[in-house]
């Protein structure tokens, strides 16, 4: 059987399945309606960083990419909640010394 596969879609999850199936000896052939964003200034389409916890941090690591992320990621150690009295509240993401990641969805799709 030939290993060939065509894929819908270069978004977050379509350009990773694209790359794990190379790496596996597929042919693929990824289709995407928005222009290059890698050639021109363009939106990744959602306005807000992603945010890049254990898993993604495991799949971009499976395909050898992680230490470029980890050059454009910004670590979050917690959010400011703002209460409608004016008061503040702090939720840690983790433990002391934990953290998850933003990172620019361009710049992940770029990469
Ligand atoms: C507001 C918001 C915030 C989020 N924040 C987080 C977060 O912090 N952390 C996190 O892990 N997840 C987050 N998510 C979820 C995450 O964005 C999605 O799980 C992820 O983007 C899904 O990837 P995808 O590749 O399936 O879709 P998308 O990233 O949407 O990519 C789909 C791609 O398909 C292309 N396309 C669509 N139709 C066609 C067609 N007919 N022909 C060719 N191309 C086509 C589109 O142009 C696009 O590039 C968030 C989602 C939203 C909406």
């Amino acid at each position: 059987m030939k290993k060939e596969t065509t894929i819908i879609g270069a978004g977050l999850v379509g350009s990773l399945l694209s790359i794990y199936l190379s790496k596996r000896g597929y042919k693929v052939t990824l289709y995407e309606r928005r222009r290059d964003m890698r050639k021109e200034t363009m939106s990744a389409g959602k306005s807000i960083n992603l945010a890049l916890s254990d898993r993604g941090i495991k799949a971009l690591e499976e395909i050898g990419i992680i230490d470029e992320i980890k050059k454009i990621s910004i670590p979050m150690h917690g959010r400011y909640i703002h209460n409608a009295d004016g008061t503040t509240a702090y939720q840690p993401y983790g433990n002391e010394g934990q953290f998850i990641n933003s990172v620019s969805r361009g710049e992940l799709n770029k990469n």
